[in-house]
């Protein structure tokens, strides 16, 4: 008969699939709540620890949260309930659900937020844009790829568009909507820091989240051969998202492989913090 793990045995195969030495310097991956010994026969996957996530995860049960963005990153000196990160901790702790973060681990690994991403989109041939320090050559931020057959910005934007959680503020695509691209640079999240190395790998365009005005400017200024890489420019919730179902799947087999029977689910709610946008284009 199945066995229910216990909360120590489903992080130590969390660690498997997403190593925390993959996790950059300046992260805070790993558990946040929670007690090793408490059995796990729920797991809840979601991108933001907010507290309509939370409720949802309580409500349904879940013994384990696993998000991918840290709830607590920075100096806490107080987690208060009146506070909405210490109301969520309390929340955690008075149902019972662990939290736990895999964030720039999850992004990196095999499996993780960007190959996931490389994958749906079609991309073959995919390797990161930027190596991990300490990792194999698989592993580390962003991905570049080829799609099999080129296509225009246009055509190949809207293919984004329509693969990704519908948000209020769509893609914003920098470049010439009929030029040709097939060599194209993924980053889920934010990721201004890889534009550099999307242009230094010859994409044609980069696909990345929370572009602002100076490092887009600045990168179309310095763009190469046609304006290459153009960019587009989609929301940070959905692109990491993408990864959630995913990410389920591939824990629920590892326990399953383990003789462990747990129910995984996937957070419906959207927390893109953007709820409408006023545009005159198309
Ligand atoms: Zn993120």
């Amino acid at each position: 008969m199945a066995e229910t793990p216990d909360l120590e045995t489903v992080l130590s195969i969390v660690e498997e699939l997403w190593p925390a030495s993959l996790a950059e310097s300046w992260d805070a991956v790993g558990l946040v709540v929670g007690r090793r010994d408490r059995p796990v026969s729920t797991i809840h996957f979601a991108v933001d620890p907010v507290s309509a996530v939370v409720e949802e995860a309580c409500d349904a049960g879940a013994d384990l949260l696993i998000t991918h963005h840290p709830l607590l990153l920075r100096g806490v000196t107080t987690v208060e309930a009146g506070t909405f990160k210490g109301e969520v901790i309390h929340r955690l702790i008075e149902s019972g659900c662990a939290l736990l973060t895999a964030h720039t681990n999850g992004d990196s690994a095999v499996g993780g937020v960007n190959d996931v991403l490389a994958e749906i989109l079609g991309l073959e041939d995919s390797a990161p844009l930027q190596a991990a320090e300490s990792g194999l050559p698989e592993e580390g931020l962003g991905r570049i790829g080829t799609l099999p057959a080129g296509t225009t910005l246009g055509e190949f934007a809207a293919k984004v568009f329509g693969i990704l959680p519908a948000v209020a503020g769509g893609v914003r695509v920098a470049g010439d909507r009929d030029a040709f691209v097939q060599r194209v640079a993924l980053c889920g999240g934010a990721g201004d820091s890889l534009l550099a190395a999307a242009r230094e790998a010859g994409a044609d365009v980069y696909i990345t989240a929370d572009l602002r005005h100076h490092p887009a400017s600045e990168a179309r200024e310095a763009a190469g051969v046609g304006g290459r890489p153009f960019l587009i420019d989609v929301s940070h919730f959905a692109s990491e998202w993408m990864w959630l179902p995913a990410a389920a799947q591939a824990l629920d087999r590892a326990l399953a492989d383990r003789g462990y029977d747990v129910s995984v689910a996937v957070s419906g709610i959207n927390t893109d913090p953007w709820d409408f946008v006023i545009t005159p284009g198309r």
